[in-house]
């Protein structure tokens, strides 16, 4: 009957739960080992000009080298990190490893290229963010014009007001700043007019289905005309085929990163590329 269902249905739910609990605990503990053991590493994938083929830059997209799972995305750990708080040693890490490849690159003789890196909410209300990124500028002595940070139309949104303030002291920094994910976040001009941005990103979601569909194909060209009018540069993400490619270079889209160039690449194949060979754009 329904009374016993009720009951079963309650008795499974609560299992669910608790050994949900127990998997994050276990998660939990295994990425405060993973931070001592240095088992995470920074994948660079390319970011491309389009007018000129050359690569000018790359995400860093963190990865968790996990000792039996093998490499994991960071779908399967940057919640829990954002939950615990992991992240902020995580960030820190992050911050310090890119500016060190920064370094390394730019020992390379070809310049040093454009390095995004991508901030969690949490991380953007960090209370100590600014002065570790200004510590971690100084001492590894890049040029902070040559780091982007990601932040993501929905992290902003949750607090204009702090989002405001924040992107001024970074921006103090040198650093370049860019909207992630851009046409998700329900952000709306006047909100945007307030930013020191550098950078829109327009998201995946869009690009996927462009030139076929004809929403998204009238959106993307919508983020490009405005991005171009602001005077923003703009990246489009997600781009796989070549019919993406040639109807944003029409629109004018300057830079574009997505599977049809790269996967995101270990630092030596990111480094290969930069002081090897140019791609055919
Ligand atoms: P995101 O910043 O929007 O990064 C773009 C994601 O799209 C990456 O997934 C990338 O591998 C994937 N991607 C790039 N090109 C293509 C393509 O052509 N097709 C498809 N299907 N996917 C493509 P990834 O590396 O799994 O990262 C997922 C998200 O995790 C990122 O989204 C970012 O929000 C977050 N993330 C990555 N690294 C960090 C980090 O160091 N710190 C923080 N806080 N978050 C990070
Ligand atoms: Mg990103
Ligand atoms: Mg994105
Ligand atoms: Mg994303």
């Amino acid at each position: 009957d329904a009374k016993q269902r009720g009951r079963n249905s309650f008795q499974f739910y609560t299992k669910d739960i608790n050994s949900q609990t127990y998997r994050q605990l276990i998660l939990e503990n295994e990425l405060v080992k993973a931070l001592a053991r240095e088992e995470f590493e920074i994948y660079y994938q390319p970011q491309v000009e389009l007018d000129t083929g050359r690569v000018v830059g790359a995400e860093a997209l963190l990865r968790w080298r996990h000792p039996e799972k093998g490499i994991q995305p960071p779908a399967n750990f940057i919640a829990i990190a954002e939950e615990t708080g992991l992240i902020e040693g995580l960030g820190l890490w992050v911050i310090q490893q890119v500016c060190e490849d920064l370094y390394r690159l730019g020992g390379d003789g070809n310049g040093q290229p454009r390095i995004a890196i991508n901030l969690s909410a949490r991380q953007f209300r960090q209370a100590d963010l600014v002065d570790q990124y200004r510590t971690v500028i100084r001492e590894t002595g890049i040029d902070p014009g040559k780091l982007e940070l990601e932040l993501t139309e929905s992290t902003i949104m949750k607090d204009i007001d702090i989002a405001v303030g924040m992107f001024q002291q970074l921006h103090a920094l040198g650093v370049r700043l860019a909207i992630d994910d851009f046409g998700t976040g329900y952000s709306s001009l006047n909100n945007l007019k307030h930013f020191p941005i550098d950078t829109l990103k327009i998201d995946r979601s869009f690009v996927r289905d462009i030139p076929g569909d004809n929403d998204d194909s009238a959106i993307v060209t919508a983020i490009v005309a405005m991005a171009k009018s602001l005077q923003l540069e703009v990246v489009a993400e997600g781009v796989e085929s070549r019919e993406q490619l040639e109807f944003l270079r029409r629109l004018g889209c300057e830079i574009v990163q997505g599977y049809y160039y790269s996967e995101p690449l270990p630092f030596d194949d990111f480094r290969k590329l930069l002081n090897g060979w140019t791609v055919e754009a």
